[in-house]
C-alpha cells in the first residue's frame, strides 16, 4: 500500500516548551488509524500540523504520490488537496435541514462566488441524497439539523466533510457523548469510510478504539512512543507506565 501522507522528524515548540518533539508518522492510501495519548501528547498539534493551522520548527510533511510538500501551502490549499477535519463539536446549521446542510457544504466546494451564481442541478440533489444516506441520515433529509440527536449531528457533519471528497479525514473524538448504538453505527460507518479514504480517529475511549480493530499510533510527549494493534500497543511497558499510569 503506498502512503499518502508522510510526516517525518517534526517538531513544534511553544514558547520555549517542545509540544511535538521529532514526530513520524505515516498513512496509507485506505486506512483506518487511530491515534490515542494522554491528555497534552501533542494529538491536537498534530493534527494542527496536518490541517495547516501549525507550522512546525522542523521536519517533513508530504503528501500523495507526487510527494507535495504540505509545509508550503496554507490551510485552505490543504483542505483543497483533499484533508478534511471534523472536530468533536459538530457546527451544523441548526435552523437548516439536512438536506440544506449538506448542500452548502457540496456549494462549499465551488468556492467564494457559488454563493451568488450557483444553483443546485439535479446531480447536486442526488449528491446530498447519497451523501446523507452514506451517513445513515437517508431519512432525515428534511429533518431540520437543530432536532437531530447529538450522534446524528456528527454524522452530518462527517457527510458535509464528504461533500468535498477528502482523501484523508481526520476526526476528533467521534464517539464522545454518543449512546451506544450510535457508537456502534459510528465504527461502522469509520471502517466503511476507510475502505476508499484514509481515515485517522483521535479517541480517548479504549473501547471504542478496540472496536475500530484498526493500527494504533500511541503519542506522548510529542513523540510516537508505540504503534500497533491495539492489543500490542496495550502490551507495552512503558505505554502502561505513562498512558495508563500504573
Ligand atoms: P493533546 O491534544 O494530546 O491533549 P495538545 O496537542 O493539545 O495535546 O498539546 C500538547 C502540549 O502542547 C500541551 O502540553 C499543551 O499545553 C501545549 N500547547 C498546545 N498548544 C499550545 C500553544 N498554542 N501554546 C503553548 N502551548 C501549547
Amino acid at each position: 500500500m503506498s502512503q499518502l501522507l508522510e510526516v517525518s522528524g517534526v517538531s513544534v515548540t511553544f514558547d520555549g516548551f517542545r509540544a511535538i518533539n521529532n514526530l513520524s508518522f505515516s498513512i496509507g492510501e485506505a486506512e483506518l488509524r487511530a491515534i490515542i495519548g494522554p491528555n497534552g501528547a501533542g494529538k491536537t498539534t498534530f493534527m494542527d500540523i496536518v490541517t495547516g493551522k501549525t507550522k512546525p520548527d522542523e521536519g517533513r510533511v508530504l503528501w500523495g504520490e507526487k510527494s507535495q510538500n504540505l509545509l508550503r501551502m496554507n490551510e485552505a490549499q490543504i483542505a483543497r488537496i483533499g484533508i478534511g477535519r471534523k472536530f468533536q463539536r459538530p457546527t451544523v446549521f441548526e435552523d437548516q435541514s439536512v438536506a440544506e446542510n449538506l448542500m452548502m457544504a457540496l456549494r462549499a466546494d465551488r468556492g467564494p462566488w457559488s454563493v451568488l451564481f450557483w444553483r443546485p442541478s439535479r446531480g447536486d440533489h442526488f449528491k446530498v441524497e447519497a451523501l446523507a444516506s452514506q451517513v445513515g441520515l437517508g431519512d432525515q433529509l428534511a429533518r431540520k439539523s437543530g432536532e437531530l440527536s447529538h450522534g446524528q449531528k456528527q454524522w452530518l457533519e462527517i457527510g458535509m466533510l464528504l461533500a468535498q471528497e477528502p482523501k484523508l479525514l481526520l476526526v476528533d473524538e467521534p464517539a464522545a457523548g454518543m449512546t451506544l448504538a450510535e457508537r456502534e453505527q459510528t465504527t461502522a460507518l469509520l471502517v466503511e469510510l476507510a475502505k476508499t479514504r484514509a481515515v485517522v480517529v483521535v479517541e480517548h475511549d479504549m473501547d471504542f478504539v478496540r472496536r475500530l480493530g484498526c493500527k494504533v499510533t500511541v503519542l506522548h510527549e510529542g513523540s510516537v512512543l508505540a504503534e500497533g494493534s491495539l492489543d500490542h500497543v496495550t502490551a507495552n511497558r512503558q505505554v502502561i507506565e505513562v498512558y495508563l499510569g500504573r
